[in-house]
């Protein structure tokens, strides 16, 4: 299933990324990846990185939600309608992006 730290639905047109260890798909722009350097090795999400460090987690969490909204603009969202899809109004997306 997809389970993205970003915790936007399903976007069936983006590339997932699946966890080796918890079998659960992420968005590639999430993980900062594009498609033509999908990582060959093993892909370990963030969220089973948290068994091992909390902090890093939560930074990466915030991260990835700052990674989709880039890529969302990029191309051609606005910030309303991602809002929406974060399940945010537009001043905390502003925020994100200015942290
Ligand atoms: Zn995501
Ligand atoms: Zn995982």
């Amino acid at each position: 299933m997809v389970q993205c730290e970003c915790e936007a639905p399903d976007l069936s047109h983006t590339p997932m990324l699946k966890c080796d260890i918890c079998s659960n798909f992420k968005h590639f722009e999430c993980y900062g990846y594009l498609e033509s350097r999908r990582p060959r090795m093993q892909f370990v999400c963030y969220t089973c990185l948290r068994s091992f460090d909390k902090d890093i987690v939560v930074k990466m969490q915030g991260i990835c939600v700052k990674r989709r909204i880039l890529y969302y603009l990029r191309e051609g969202g606005n910030v309303t309608e991602l809002g929406q899809i974060l399940n945010k109004d537009e001043l905390s997306v502003l925020q994100i992006l200015a942290e």
